[in-house]
């Protein structure tokens, strides 16, 4: 078997070695080979005979296992040194991202159940924070590309509103991310063709690196289930930044003052609704 890298090799033996539920240990690790041995217990000073070793082949950049003796004398156990909290943490990390609270002893639970291996609370804490860099980096990446991503729904999805605010910080020289406001045309095609003229708004606080929070237009289907139309990232809910989504979904919908009395709005009567502002039939919820 050939792999790219030491790394890919490395990578590829430590999942195969968690499966087997058996630690191992290179005892030769540089740049041109690399051995695994098995340190599973066998009893009075035996040694497992497992073991691989791979090397770099001549005139390419691949490296190539060579010796292969895949016979465990050692048994299985549920001590495994090689299932580190960084292991951990990118083995759970979508499931942390969903989930940031998981208590740890659910998680222990977990780990020992999928990975059958008996882990520390303090392993598993160190797990828990390296997830979180490791989505919060993601994060941070992902804003980095937030204007390839507005050209991209553009070019994909022609007609589409896609409006992002990031005025010059004046002590970095560099745009700062403000609000962003989206609506995709084949969305807004859909709701003038075929809903009523009901919209929902509401907002909600975002998790991760930034927080922020997101503003929503929902309208009602034909057949009376949600209809996701609008949303908006801004720092917070005020009336200026709902006074900005409002504004912008009117254009988007062709409210005017002509027929607005056609319209209705619905939502969750929050001291920060710029209720004043809008010259349109309001309803609110209790
Ligand atoms: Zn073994």
């Amino acid at each position: 078997m050939l792999f790219s890298t030491t790394e890919v090799f490395k990578a590829t033996v430590r999942q195969y070695t968690i499966k087997q539920q058996r630690p191992v240990k290179l005892v030769k690790n540089d740049n041109r080979r690399v051995r695994a041995k098995c340190m599973g217990v066998v009893g009075d000073d035996m040694k497992c005979p497992w073991e691989v070793y791979a090397a770099k082949v001549m005139g390419e950049s691949t490296y190539q296992v060579r010796t292969y003796r895949s016979k465990h004398k050692s048994g299985k156990t549920y001590t495994n040194r090689n299932v580190t909290s960084t292991v951990i943490g990118k083995r759970y990390m979508d499931d942390l991202r969903v989930n940031p609270r998981m208590p740890i002893t659910a998680f222990k639970e977990r780990v020992r159940k999928e990975l059958k291996v008996d882990v520390s609370r303090t392993q598993l804490y160190k797990a828990k924070r390296k997830a979180g860099k490791l989505i919060y980096g993601t994060d941070v990446e992902q804003y980095g590309r937030l204007w390839d991503y507005c050209e991209e729904l553009r070019r994909s999805n022609p007609g589409s509103t896609v409006v992002m605010d990031a005025p010059m910080d004046d002590q970095t020289g560099q745009p700062k991310f403000n609000r962003l406001y989206i609506f995709l045309a084949a969305v807004k095609s859909g709701f003038l063709g075929g809903c009523r003229k009901i919209v929902g708004v509401d907002g909600c606080h975002l998790k991760g690196e930034y927080c922020g929070q997101l503003l929503t237009a929902v309208g009602v289907d034909p057949n009376n289930a949600m209809y996701p139309m609008a949303w908006c990232v801004v720092q917070n809910e005020n009336k200026d930044t709902w006074s900005w989504f409002i504004t912008l979904l009117k254009m988007d919908l062709n409210i005017t003052e002509a027929n607005e009395h056609e319209w209705t709005f619905i939502n969750d009567r929050q001291k920060v609704f710029p209720i004043q502002n809008l010259h349109l039939l309001m309803y609110t919820l209790a």
